[in-house]
């Protein structure tokens, strides 16, 4: 950035901070970052990345905006959850406004082994936006194959946690976590989840991504908190496993497996189908389910009432059935108004 650049005063504390300075800026100007989900962490870390002038930031997200993501999802409000706009496109909408210097490129899509060469390309670093470990453990094997850093970051409840995870220096989720956790985990649909701990994991999680960003260390441990509490925690960060399939040996069988069946969103009484390769005109869709019930469209997604479940219908082919969490049900209602 040359003197009268406008950026140069927008920017202007951030590079007064010493560690960062000019040439900082200029990178974080330079760099492309990916945030993978867009819930209370994503949509923090985006408006706090704009903020901070990242220069392309990419949003994947397959939601759309709800009435109870409001308490914690910062940048959404009361017309993104009453349009059910996908949160993607709601966040980037948000985004220019904040700072119209940052390109934002919004993918309302599900993040699977079939796409994740595709969505993921030509990121400098990953940020975990994300509710679940299948995503986290895709995330890591590209991430580790790539040699790109990604920041690990969860929360529910009044806790959560976060570290850093830089292929070839640090270790990595598979090192950390052989297997995904097995068994139910506590989800924000089950056990709540206060805003405050939300915007503290994703603000920590900016913090080094700017860092990495300017060339510099990582932090060392693993932070753990709990806002109810108070309590705090750092943990020094586990070793390298010299075995792990992902980091050491090159194995990346998240990336590789392509068997991806329904999802049921647990807790949430909904189940995801996902159909590869079948893409659908939601205009038409919407002129063939009016007469059959209450249809609401645009452009990023169409929704249909048949209570007692809902459909939330993408244009990539993808269904969200609420009101179940059977997947044979829900593929019953799936295949009763979208056929297959
Ligand atoms: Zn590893």
């Amino acid at each position: 950035m040359t003197p009268g650049d406008p950026r140069q005063d927008r920017y202007s504390r951030q590079i007064r901070y010493q560690p960062i300075g000019q040439a900082g800026q200029q990178r974080l100007v330079d760099a492309c970052v990916t945030i993978v989900g867009c819930g209370a962490l994503g949509s923090f870390q985006a408006g706090a990345l704009a903020r901070a002038g990242i220069g392309h930031l990419r949003i994947i997200d397959r939601d759309y905006v709800e009435w109870s993501n409001l308490q914690r999802q910062w940048l959404f409000d009361e017309s993104d959850a009453g349009d059910s706009l996908p949160k993607a496109a709601a966040a980037a909408r948000k985004i220019s406004a904040i700072n119209s210097l940052v390109e934002v490129e919004p993918l309302v899509c599900d993040l699977t082994s079939s796409n994740a060469e595709e969505v993921l390309a030509g990121a400098d670093l990953l940020l975990d936006g994300t509710d679940n470990f299948d995503t986290r453990f895709l995330l890591n094997d590209w991430a580790v194959r790539e040699g790109v850093p990604w920041i690990y970051g969860a929360a529910v409840g009044s806790y959560g946690l976060t570290m850093s995870m830089i292929p070839g220096v640090t270790a990595c989720l598979q090192c950390v976590y052989p297997e995904p956790p097995a068994g139910a985990q506590p989800t924000c649909e089950t056990v709540g989840v206060l805003g405050p701990i939300t915007s503290l994991i994703a603000s920590l999680q900016v913090a080094e991504a700017m860092k990495i960003l300017c060339g510099a260390a990582p932090s060392a441990v693993m932070t753990t908190v709990d806002v109810w509490s108070g309590a705090i925690r750092q943990i020094a960060r586990p070793e390298r496993d010299p075995q792990c399939p992902a980091c050491a040996l090159g194995q990346f069988k998240y990336l590789n497996r392509h068997d991806r069946s329904p999802v049921s969103l647990c807790g949430r009484n909904a189940v995801q189908i996902h159909e590869t390769a079948r893409p659908l005109n939601l205009k038409e869709l919407a002129l063939r389910l009016a007469p059959l019930g209450e249809v609401r469209a645009n452009e990023f997604a169409l929704r249909f009432e048949d209570p007692p479940f809902q459909l939330m219908v993408f244009p990539d082919g993808r269904v969200i059935v609420r009101g179940t969490q059977d997947i044979g049900v829900a593929r019953s209602v799936y295949a009763r108004y979208l056929g297959g």
